[in-house]
């Protein structure tokens, strides 16, 4: 019912933190339809899926119905994009509605993306249009079965706006939730207003939100610092394991929770590639699959820069104590990948670094030399480890280049059962994402319930999916994907 819903958004963000608080409604949608919503993360949340549906449930999905003590506001912030420092980006298209609590006690950012100008606008119009909605709904469902921290998406509802892009586009509204949308952005934004009362405000609610351990440390922003350090290395790790590139890293793009956000210009590995580039405007590689994790060490010492009024009175104490923080990060990224590693090979046993670093290294030359699949290669590993190597040479232009490899690893006695589960046989193919993509725009949202239906138990392969669990044909050809449409 609408009182139920409204009485569980809270404005606690709007009012703790009013300077970074703009507040705003959702421009009226003149034909509001939903094309897709997620039903068990809706029950999560306390929802009602029925009452989502109804008018007034979309009338809230577009941002347009303010239950009774919320606040929605666009957020500000500032951001390195590709390195270069924007004082003052803040969300131009979107609107954070306010914080849900779940049944379970789970509090939960409501946000709206592609619902109207805000003043952090700038030059754009403040909408999105169906295909990148449907795009983020599909990868962020994705990475929530792939047991990756992320925003989770609700629902995508078409507006029946036309949105002038290349083309006329059909316009509309992603509803997500996250953890929070606290950014290193929004730490550097406070930073930069020379106002040491908002940062501490700032750093307490993540705190509070996030990492409630800190509050006990010795130096509560220190350890908040090491928290979201850990986070992110962690985070990290999990997409390199599984070839994700998000593609556009910048400082706004990367939250304080350690959750994944802004599914923009990203895509997954098919054939491995340490280089791979996606995104139209990554012109130079900066954030290139191989570059991630140094990358996400940059964004986390620009963080620590925002955090030094509040480490120590001595400034070049709380440097030397930052800094120290900063490189645990590299430890931290080495450790999670390489116990990803371990158990994507299946190695229960740990074989020893002078073992598994080279049989590691060795591997990714072998993929990268011979153009694999990286997702089928790795789901092909678990038939390898029960006697059949087939399916995995099969996967190689040479399929002799990797018997020697092989053989080394089948002498390790890898577990096959438990590969399964860290493997995936589905992940949002490049391809069938874009099919889905074209089809919905066009009005047919077949493809996509066929292609979630894949991604969102990405572990359990079935017969009927087979189309999901392979590289996309030659003709495909080299994939681009695009910002901010
Ligand atoms: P992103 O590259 O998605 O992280 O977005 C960077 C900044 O551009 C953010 O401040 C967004 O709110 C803003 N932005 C992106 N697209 C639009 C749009 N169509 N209208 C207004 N602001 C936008
Ligand atoms: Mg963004
Ligand atoms: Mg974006």
């Amino acid at each position: 019912t609408t009182s139920a819903t409204a009485a569980r958004l809270d404005n606690r963000f709007a009012r703790e933190l009013p300077e970074l608080a703009v507040a705003r409604t959702g421009d009226p949608a003149p034909q509001p339809r939903l094309l897709v919503l997620n039903e068990p993360l809706a029950l999560e949340l306390g929802l009602d899926p029925a009452w989502l549906r109804s008018t007034e449930g979309l009338e809230l999905l577009v941002g347009t119905r303010v239950p009774d003590g919320a606040t929605p506001v666009a957020q500000a912030y500032a951001g390195h994009q590709f390195g270069g420092y924007s004082p003052r980006l803040g969300d131009g298209r979107a609107l954070l509605l306010g914080e849900l609590t779940g049944p379970d006690g789970t509090v939960r950012d409501l946000h709206l993306k592609g619902s109207g100008r805000t003043p952090f606008a700038r030059a754009g119009d403040g909408l999105a249009v169906v295909g990148p909605m449907l795009r983020e709904y599909v990868i962020s469902q994705a990475m929530h079965a792939l047991r990756i921290p992320t925003t989770r998406s609700l629902a995508v509802v078409a507006t029946g706006r036309p949105v002038r892009r290349e083309t006329v586009l059909p316009g509309a509204v992603l509803a997500r939730t996250a953890s929070s949308h606290l950014r290193v952005g929004t730490f550097q934004y406070a930073r930069a207003t020379d106002d040491t009362d908002l940062l501490r405000r700032l750093a307490d609610h993540a705190i509070s939100r996030h990492h409630p351990a800190a509050a006990r440390a010795g130096r509560p922003y220190l350890a908040l610092f090491e928290a979201v350090v850990a986070a992110q290395a962690d985070l990290v790790a999990r997409w390199m394991l599984v070839g994700f590139v998000h593609g556009v890293m910048n400082t706004d793009n990367m939250t304080i929770s350690g959750e994944t956000i802004d599914y923009g210009p990203c895509a997954f590995l098919d054939t491995y590639d340490p280089a791979a580039v996606y995104s139209s405007i990554d012109r130079d590689g900066r954030y290139a699959y191989r570059n991630q994790p140094a990358i996400a060490g940059w964004n986390l010492a620009r963080l620590a820069e925002t955090l030094l009024p509040l480490i120590d009175d001595d400034q070049d104490t709380a440097v030397e104590l930052a800094t120290q923080a900063l490189r645990a990060f590299f430890s931290h990224y080495e450790k999670s990948w390489t116990t990803g590693m371990r158990a994507k090979l299946g190695l229960i046993g740990d074989p020893g670094d002078d073992v598994l670093a080279p049989l590691v290294s060795d591997l990714l030359d072998l993929l990268e030399t011979n153009q694999v699949d990286h997702t089928s290669f790795f789901r092909s590993l678990s038939t390898a480890a029960r006697g059949d190597t087939g399916p995995t040479r099969y996967l190689l232009a040479d399929p002799t280049a990797a018997d020697g490899w092989l053989a080394r690893w089948v002498a390790l006695a890898p577990q096959a059962t438990l590969m399964d589960d860290v493997n995936p046989a589905y992940i949002p193919r490049n391809h069938l994402v874009e099919e889905a993509l074209t089809a919905a725009t066009d009005g047919d949202l077949e493809p996509l319930h066929r292609l979630l239906e894949a991604v969102t138990a990405p572990f359990d392969e079935r017969p009927g999916l087979e189309r999901y669990a392979v590289g996309a044909p030659p003709e495909f050809g080299s994939y681009q994907t695009f910002c901010g449409t």
